[in-house]
């Protein structure tokens, strides 16, 4: 599409032709529907013409960019980007009611934590005690009781994984301000980002070595990581390092849909039986960027992410553990495939070690040996 295009789009605003067309010829990339976009009727369904997710991505991008506008929150959602005419009524109504942004403040600067100033350590990067190490012992044995029947077998990951496969997984493309980089010497070129990133999320471990190792067509793995994560914020439980502890299921998409609601029951009996009031919430993940709003609001519509949150401080109730759906996204990053040829489906099931600590301290108190007698046998404390 020209400029031009876009140009008279913009002046003449009337929910005729040119808005419509700008659309199509949006959709007319050779990525997306390519010349099945010219014979697509106005109110025509683009998921069922063939567009995926990722592609209403790319196009509410393009439609930001090309008409100079950002598309407000309360507006991404999937229902915005039904067919070419909704689409084109949205559009209209954002350009009537905003002047040219120029680009969408992707770019801005985080508010990071900083360690400026007169503290010597860095927020969010804890020490953990003997004592509190203990429990988080009898955290970790907890868990491995509760999912023994499944479970094939359980890894412990290093803090850095290839950036190869953080790339795979997507992160780096829609978490780029919670990723954090390793730098170092470069064989015979000085300094610079090496092959390594640092560990988002303890399961991206495993499919690597499900596609490589296990190659089975329906299995379970457990993995413990220390991860890292750019928080924005220092408040209780907002780490930049932590230990997630994740139990991954894959297999054929019915099983896996139902081992995530499996899962989330089994998980929240046990963080009761821990004595925690347990909040249930479908969350979305940080996506970054405008892109991000729609695939932030797609995975809540789909509630694909559940959270499980608990209070980890006075008046501060954050997310202890979490189930998260992922549908064909691994499967097709890193190649699990089923013995019909279709992608296998997987799921994960993760738990913030470090912040359940904070959330039994927050609940029975600092002092472990006077933790209730129940709460300590559970844990073998
Ligand atoms: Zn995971």
């Amino acid at each position: 599409m020209n400029v031009f295009a876009v140009m008279d789009a913009r002046s003449n605003v009337n929910g005729g032709k040119l808005m419509e067309e700008s659309i199509r010829s949006i959709l007319a990339d050779p990525g997306i529907l390519g010349d099945a976009a010219a014979s697509l009727a106005r109110d025509a369904d683009i998921r069922l013409a063939g567009v995926s997710s990722m592609q209403i991505v790319q196009i509410l991008m393009e439609v930001e960019s090309r008409f100079e506008i950002e598309i407000p929150e309360d507006m991404i959602r999937p229902e915005t980007f039904r067919s070419i005419g909704v689409i084109a009524e949205a559009v209209e109504v954002v350009v009537k009611q905003q002047s040219p942004v120029g680009k969408p403040p992707n770019g801005e600067p985080m508010d990071r934590a900083s360690t400026a100033g007169t503290r010597l350590r860095a927020p969010g990067v804890e020490m953990t005690s003997r004592a509190d190490e203990s429990v988080l012992d009898g955290l970790r044995a907890s868990l491995a009781r509760l999912f023994a029947h499944e479970v094939d077998d359980h890894y412990t990951a290093p803090p850095v994984i290839a950036r190869s496969v953080s790339e795979r997984a997507g992160y780096p493309s829609s978490f780029p301000h919670l990723l954090g980089e390793v730098h170092g010497a470069l064989p015979g070129s000085g300094t610079g980002p090496s092959d390594l990133v640092l560990t988002s999320a303890a399961c991206h471990h495993l499919y690597p070595l499900i596609s490589e190792e296990w190659r089975k067509e329906l299995g379970c793995l457990s993995v413990e990581a220390a991860c890292y994560r750019g928080e924005a914020t220092a408040e209780t439980g907002r780490l930049r390092s932590f230990r997630m502890y994740e139990i991954v299921r894959w297999g054929a998409p019915d099983d896996i849909a139902m081992w995530r609601h499996r899962a989330l029951s089994i998980a929240e009996s046990w963080l009761r039986d821990l004595g925690l009031s347990i909040e249930r919430a479908a969350a979305n993940d940080p996506f970054f960027g405008s892109a991000g709003r729609y695939l932030a609001s797609a995975q809540q519509s789909e509630q694909l992410k559940w959270e499980m949150l608990a209070d980890v401080d006075d008046g501060v109730n954050q997310a202890v553990a979490s189930v998260n759906y992922h549908k064909d996204h691994f499967g097709e990053a890193f190649g699990l495939a089923r013995p019909d040829g279709s992608v296998g489906h997987s799921a994960c099931l993760a738990f913030g070690l470090d912040r359940l600590l904070l959330a039994l301290k927050q609940r029975y108190g600092s002092q472990i040996p006077a933790w209730p007698e129940t709460i300590r046998a559970r844990l073998e404390l």
